[in-house]
């Protein structure tokens, strides 16, 4: 990959890269077309990094379909596959590791210790096997986003990264490859989680500031539908990750939920101009 990479630089073309863990869907193909649209040899790779599932985590049931990947890359003019192995990227001699110490420990980080260690490692390590100008990550793990452009600002990493939108589902929920883990119930009833981030952004419409009656708003509608557990709802600044109070400014609203077994996040940016006209108009 290295030495493609190389050639590929020595070439004058620039280099794209879509890191993911396979059992591709839209929301994948999405990321893709951004990094096919702005680059010469456009990289996928896929890797389910077992350095950043916890004990007891999906890591052995994660869906795999390397067969039809390969199709859907294919089809999306990918020039290169990337699917490196468990060893050539742990060998037992690893002990080296990636370690954001700020960004990382809230939002999914209080609930997987360890798991965001793991992210920023798999993704330094392929960014020097594949060299990228560009990396497209997706917002629907905007945590996980933001804390990529803080390792690649913090350590000198020469590649932009860009954030692809989140893609849905017809009826809202966000793509993943893990909605395959929900039965027919369970998927009926996680469509409350878009439901309730749509609630937000309504009451933001209305007028409502108080992150504390935005939260109180989304979790009483998750409360609502059996089976749905609530790990946490968080409003926090969208690029420091911290909580704040009130919405003075892009804030990220970020759900984790359990619905059966099953682990879903979803989120959406809350801002003060998303009031309607005449009320709101000082944050205009
Ligand atoms: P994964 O295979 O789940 O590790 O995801 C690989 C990349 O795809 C990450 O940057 C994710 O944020 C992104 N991604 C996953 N689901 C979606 C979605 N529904 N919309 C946009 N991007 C997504």
């Amino acid at each position: 990959m290295q030495a493609i990479a190389r050639r590929s630089r020595a070439a004058g073309r620039r280099i794209g890269f879509v890191p993911t863990m396979g059992f591709l869907h839209e929301g994948h193909l999405s990321l893709i077309r951004i990094a096919r649209r702005r680059c010469e040899l456009l990289v996928v790779s896929i890797f389910v990094n077992p350095i950043q599932f916890g004990p007891g985590e999906d890591f052995t049931d994660y869906p795999r379909d390397r067969d039809r990947d390969k199709l859907l890359c294919r089809r999306e003019n990918v020039d290169v596959l990337f699917c490196p192995s468990n060893d050539e990227m742990y060998p037992e001699d690893h002990t080296v590791y990636v370690d954001e110490t700020v960004l990382s420990r809230g939002l999914c980080g209080a609930s997987r210790p360890g798991h965001f260690r793991g992210v920023t490692t798999v993704v330094a390590k392929l960014f020097n096997t594949v060299q990228p100008h560009l990396a497209v990550f997706g917002q629907k793990d905007a945590q996980q986003a933001r804390i990529i452009e803080k390792m690649a600002a913090d350590l000198d990493f020469p590649v932009r990264i860009v954030r692809g939108p989140i893609v849905r589902e017809s009826d809202g929920l966000a793509m993943s490859s893990r909605n395959k883990y929900l039965s027919r119930e369970d998927r009926a009833r996680a469509t409350v989680v878009f439901k309730s981030l749509r609630l937000a952004k309504s009451l933001l419409s209305q007028g409502t500031r108080q992150t504390s009656v935005v939260r109180r708003a989304v979790r009483e509608a998750l409360g609502a539908t059996p089976r749905v557990e609530v790990e946490y709802v968080a409003t926090v600044d969208d690029r420091t990750l911290k909580p704040v109070t009130r919405v003075a400014g892009p804030t990220l609203l970020a759900v984790a939920v359990r619905i059966g077994g099953t682990r879903l996040i979803d989120n959406v940016v809350l801002r003060p101009r998303s009031a309607p006209s005449g009320r709101g108009a000082s944050y205009a």
